[in-house]
């Protein structure tokens, strides 16, 4: 909810005339209640882990060979009902805990700060804190991964979650309740650390499943955006870890590399990288074809 009465009130409030993504805003928004502007996350959540994986199914359904060639584990083949399973589970996920637990959490992002007021922050403000919100995220998911994978965290908690070896895109929130509650924390401490605005909020939200998304697509396309950020995981880089499964002790990272290569647990996969590479080198000069996939000459778990 804005403080003006009507566009001029902000306009002299701010000292200037509104920009047009400003007065689309104070349109949208002035006669909403901040309550309500929040509770718009339930929504994305629920379109973005609609669409966004279907756009892999898509890949999937359409086969195409050249399309097909970039899945990483192309031995593994999921039906549509399976997959309509998983997505059914994550739904009835978000319905039990994630959206109410939205609806009850308002109070914490109106302690941090989160606004929703005139003036909107510029393209630099949002892209400096959606930086600093994935730098946070990574870090601190990368320690309650590593957790999960102890013993009792993994029997008790994570199991359910690597429950797909090759993983599709509706699978990344695919997981046991607490650890939906508990890897919620990573995503709520960058905005907690640096306020911004609702609408960098939503889009922080939003990104963020994207990139869970992407990472557990099952395919790394080469044409992807992602592709051009520095040290950043993607889909072959997890993919490796659910392949490998409970005793994986690489590529706990949620997006970026340098954690795992910092504390030492990426050894197992680029072992297995170079593995693959010096196999795939071999097939190419004896003349043969290969999927260019880590099971598609061996299958092996080096970890
Ligand atoms: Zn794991
Ligand atoms: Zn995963």
């Amino acid at each position: 909810m804005l403080p003006y009465d009507n566009i001029n009130d902000a306009a002299a409030a701010l000292g200037r005339p509104l920009t047009t993504a400003e007065t689309i805003w104070f349109n949208y928004s002035a006669n909403k209640s901040d309550y309500f502007l929040y509770c718009h996350n339930i929504l994305f959540l629920f379109v973005v882990f609609t669409a966004v994986p279907l756009f892999y199914v898509l890949l999937d359904v359409v086969n195409n060979y050249r399309i097909q060639s970039y899945k990483i584990q192309p031995k593994v083949k999921l039906s549509l009902s399976q997959t309509f399973r998983c997505y059914r589970d994550v739904m009835r996920m978000f319905i039990l805990v994630v959206g109410p637990l939205q609806l009850v959490s308002y109070p914490s992002v109106k302690m941090i700060g989160i606004r929703t007021s005139l003036p909107l922050p510029s393209l630099g403000e949002i892209g400096a804190q959606l930086f600093v919100y994935f730098i946070i995220e990574d870090y601190t998911n990368y320690w309650m991964h590593r957790f999960l994978h102890c013993k009792w965290g993994y029997e008790k908690i994570h199991r359910v979650h690597h429950e797909y070896t090759a993983p599709i895109g509706y699978a990344a929130p695919y997981a046991h309740w607490l650890e939906v509650l508990l890897l919620g924390i990573p995503s709520f401490l960058g905005p907690a650390t640096a306020p911004g605005h609702m609408i960098t909020f939503w889009l922080w939200i939003a990104l963020r499943q994207i990139e869970a998304i992407e990472t557990h697509s099952g395919y790394d396309l080469p044409w992807t955006p992602t592709k051009f950020i520095p040290f950043y995981g993607g889909a072959e880089y997890h993919d490796y870890h659910h392949y490998v499964g409970g005793q994986s002790q690489s590529n706990f990272a949620s997006v970026f590399t340098y954690c795992d290569y910092i504390y030492g647990t990426d050894k197992g996969y680029r072992y297995q990288k170079k593995v693959m590479k010096e196999l795939k080198d071999g097939v190419k000069s004896t003349g043969l074809q290969n999927g260019g996939s880590y099971n598609s000459s061996v299958d092996f778990k080096s970890d």
